[in-house]
């Protein structure tokens, strides 16, 4: 049996410990902090369940005896299975338009890419290599909802981990026995954690040889012992009604700090041990990394046709679209979205086969990366450029709407030549959340940070470009000339 979303809420009834305005959350599928949002987590699981829905959304797993799996689990040995998977992903990012960021095949994609790279894991340990399988597989059974903490929190970054006033700031093993390791310290930041089943915590930031302590890679369940979650202010608690917020209220994935009170985790959980070259090797030799931000490529390519849809609408309702002016910034808007789309086509096209799977391309992924980066804040601007103050002149909230005065003045104010006052209202209301609100504020910063800062995707982009092929260019136009040959022709002047 595919999971439900029922199954998915009820496994979240585990008394995890949600801390959030000063308290204990207690159960959080109930909590108006986070339980719209769990909602829309359900719907994604709902949807994969349904009988017209499992060609797309599932494959048959290896050994499973006929069972299934959603394919964010697959492991693609072709272009073809690699089109499959992310036709899967883009159907499911489609339910929340981009804006649940690690939405459950987010994590699931890193794992994949590592379980594809055991051999690295094998070349490290054999044991932690078998742990890292095992899991893999009881994750993929079990349809696990995962989520990752893979940053040290920010303190002072011009020092090490280890160079930090508190050595237990950064999450690193305090103790070991026989039956595992103890952790204590924070990490950040696990987006989508409150929700999720599970948590992946590991360090994607280069340490240095002396801090082997925080150089580990483990899986704990959300509801470990020990485990704290720090949730930040909830938008979705902030919003006033579905239709104020429309998006805020019910994708808001929380980002949380968690800290680690001396938290046991099992030798089968653990993936690394104190390593720090294997800790870069488990994003980087294995196609982990190419994988989780593949994935996020995808859902960005989805949630910009969303933001098209958006500056299209503004244009309509407010009567602009016939402006040669607004023509062109909706042809620029067009044309940058066919960008993003053309990259995700172009890393699947020019990807390889590595070992038995096959891989999209990492430069295409990271020139990618370093472009949408900047690309959001673009997009975004040019829409509050369509829409001017309409996303502002809106009601305070849907309670004038229950006022018959009010509702009759906000027809006679709101006005458009394509839709109704309460159509203009219910527009420009979406619009500004996906732009404007807290949440739209929130959505940009991750836009710019969640596969770290600038200075980071473009050393990757600068480290996986062919740079011979245009340095060999440049070397053959060298080459067809000499000052020597120039002056022995005789005519040095001529030519
Ligand atoms: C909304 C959101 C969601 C996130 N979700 C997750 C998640 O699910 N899991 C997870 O593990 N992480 C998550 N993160 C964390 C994310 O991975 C980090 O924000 C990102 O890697 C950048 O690290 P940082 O925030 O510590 O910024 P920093 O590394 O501190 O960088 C901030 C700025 O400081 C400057 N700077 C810092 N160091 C240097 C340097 N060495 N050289 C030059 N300039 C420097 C740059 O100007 C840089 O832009 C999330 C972040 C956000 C904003």
């Amino acid at each position: 049996m595919i999971k439900t979303g029922s199954q998915h809420i009820a496994s979240l009834k585990d008394g995890r410990q949600v801390y959030i305005n000063g308290e204990l959350a207690g159960d959080v599928t109930v909590h108006p902090a986070f339980r719209r949002t769990i909602g829309a987590v359900a719907k994604l699981y709902d949807f994969q369940s349904r009988p017209e829905n499992l060609d797309v959304m599932t494959f048959e797993m290896p050994d499973g005896e006929g069972a299934l799996a959603n394919r964010i689990w697959q492991l693609p040995g072709n272009y073809q299975d690699l089109v499959t998977r992310r036709r899967a992903l883009e159907a499911w990012t489609e339910l929340h338009a981009g804006f649940l960021g690690r939405a459950p095949d987010h994590v699931a994609s890193c794992l994949a890419g590592m379980f594809m790279g055991i051999d690295v894991f094998r070349n490290h340990d054999e044991a932690r290599a078998a742990a890292l399988a095992d899991y893999f597989r009881f994750a993929r059974a079990n349809e696990l909802y995962l989520s990752y903490a893979i940053l040290n929190p920010q303190a002072d970054r011009s020092k090490a981990a280890s160079e930090q006033q508190d050595p237990f700031l950064t999450a690193g093993v305090v103790d070991e026995d026989s039956s595992g390791l103890t952790i204590r310290g924070a990490k950040m930041l696990a987006t989508g954690g409150i929700m999720a089943n599970e948590v992946l915590v590991t360090s994607i930031q280069p340490l240095r040889a002396g801090e082997e302590r925080y150089a580990v890679s483990f899986a704990v369940p959300m509801n470990a012992k020990g485990l704290k979650i720090l949730s930040r202010k909830s938008y979705e608690q902030a919003a006033s009604s579905i239709f104020d917020n429309p998006l805020a209220s019910r994708f808001d994935e929380n980002d949380a700090i968690l800290y680690f009170d001396d938290v046991k985790v099992e030798w089968s959980r653990v993936f690394i041990d104190r390593d720090v070259a294997m800790c870069q090797k488990q994003f980087h030799a294995t196609p982990a990394h190419v994988y989780q931000n593949y994935q996020a490529q995808i859902r960005l390519m989805v949630k910009m046709r969303f933001l098209l849809g958006i500056a299209r609408r503004i244009a309509e309702t407010n009567g602009i679209i016939g402006f040669p002016q607004v023509n062109e910034t909706l042809g620029m808007l067009a044309a940058q979205n066919t960008m993003v789309d053309a990259l995700v086509h172009a890393m699947e096209v020019k990807g390889t086969m590595q070992g038995d799977y096959f891989i999209p391309d990492s430069h295409t992924l990271y020139s990618a990366q370093v472009l949408t980066q900047q690309l959001y804040g673009q997009v975004v601007n040019a829409l509050r450029e369509l829409a001017g103050g309409g996303l502002i002149m809106l009601p305070s909230s849907v309670r004038d709407f229950a006022h018959d005065e009010l509702r009759g003045l906000i027809g006679k104010a709101q006005q458009s030549p394509v839709c109704s006052s309460e159509g203009r209202v219910k527009f420009f209301k979406l619009a500004w959340d996906a732009v404007g609100s807290e949440f739209a504020s929130r959505h940009a910063q991750y836009e710019m940070f969640y596969a770290g800062a600038g200075f980071v995707t473009k050393g990757h982009s600068f480290r996986t470009f062919d740079w011979d092929r245009c340095t060999g260019l440049l070397d053959r136009m060298l080459d067809s000339y000499s000052l020597a040959d120039e002056l022995a022709s005789g005519k040095p002047m001529a030519a």
